[in-house]
């Protein structure tokens, strides 16, 4: 690597900057001290026992939760809050709107506007929140809604599609908003067996085309192929980091072991 280009490298600001990250609950810490970083374009699946943190940890990537120590920066930004001296402040409830439209979310619940058709669901934030042209909105609707194979159901409501439907629905309504990255809590987990593979698919087609993910998942076939690296959490903690061939056919931690001959 020539000196200019080792700079370079080093000036490279990752998408997700978690540095030191401590969260209690009462008298729980269910994130202790948890750094971690993600660069522009990677594909992370944090896998984990229930009640490790992935969710809250998860949630502090756009603010939905706040941190009790540590930082997160979202492509160099702090997420919800502004730094003076060494002071941190949070921002209003409307700044950290604005800024959280940066980070998409997907849930374990598709959390689609029952009344609202899928187009609707769709131009919703982008015309309500983002100010794009209604026109504009409901064209970038509809060539969504062609990539996640749903182009003919535009004006159905959500309790006249399936599960796998939903999902593929909350997935274009999250990029409607031009996110630079993408979270996803077991995005496939309410949903039936056979309708999970046309939800991962879609996932994988995002992968594919660059856009930086972080996915909690017990797909493990998916972290398999499509992560670039896969987090192992327990108990508040990372235990173990890796790309798939390492931490999931060769984990060298016990408490990963167990888990993995648990769910595999
Ligand atoms: P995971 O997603 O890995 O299952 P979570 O991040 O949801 O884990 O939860 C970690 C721990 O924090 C759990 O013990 C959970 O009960 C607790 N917890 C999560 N959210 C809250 C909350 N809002 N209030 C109190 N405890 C919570
Ligand atoms: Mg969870």
């Amino acid at each position: 690597m020539t000196a200019n280009a080792l700079e370079t490298a080093d000036r490279e600001v990752p998408m997700v900057d978690v540095r030191g990250v401590s969260k209690r609950f009462g008298h729980q810490e269910v994130l202790r001290h948890v750094s971690l970083t993600v660069r522009t374009g990677e594909v992370v699946c944090l896998i984990g026992p229930s009640g490790s943190g992935k969710t809250t940890l998860l949630r502090t990537l756009n603010h939905l939760e706040t941190v009790d120590r540590g930082r997160v920066l979202i492509n160099g930004q702090l997420i919800g809050y502004r730094q003076e001296q060494n002071k941190l402040y949070e921002y209003s409830e409307k700044e950290i709107c604005r800024r959280r439209r940066r980070v998409g979310m997907v849930f374990q619940h598709f959390n689609l506007f029952p009344h609202m058709t899928v187009l609707q669901n769709i131009i919703e934030a982008p015309v309500g929140v983002g100010k794009k042209p209604r026109r504009v909105a409901i064209e970038r609707a509809r060539s969504l809604l062609q990539r996640v194979g749903l182009s003919e159901r535009a004006d159905a409501y959500p309790s006249e599609l399936s599960g796998g439907q939903q999902q593929r629905v909350a997935i274009a309504r999250a990029l409607a908003m031009d996110p630079e990255l993408m979270l996803f809590d077991e995005p496939t987990s309410a949903l039936d067996p056979e309708l999970v593979g046309e939800v991962l698919a879609v996932m994988r087609d995002l992968a594919g085309s660059g856009m930086t993910m972080v996915v909690v998942t017990h797909e493990m076939g998916f972290a398999q192929q499509v992560a670039d690296r896969v987090i192992f959490m327990a108990d508040g903690i990372i235990v173990e980091s890796g790309p798939p061939s390492q931490v999931i056919n060769a984990p060298t931690h016990k408490r990963t072991q167990d888990f993995l001959k648990a769910v595999l």
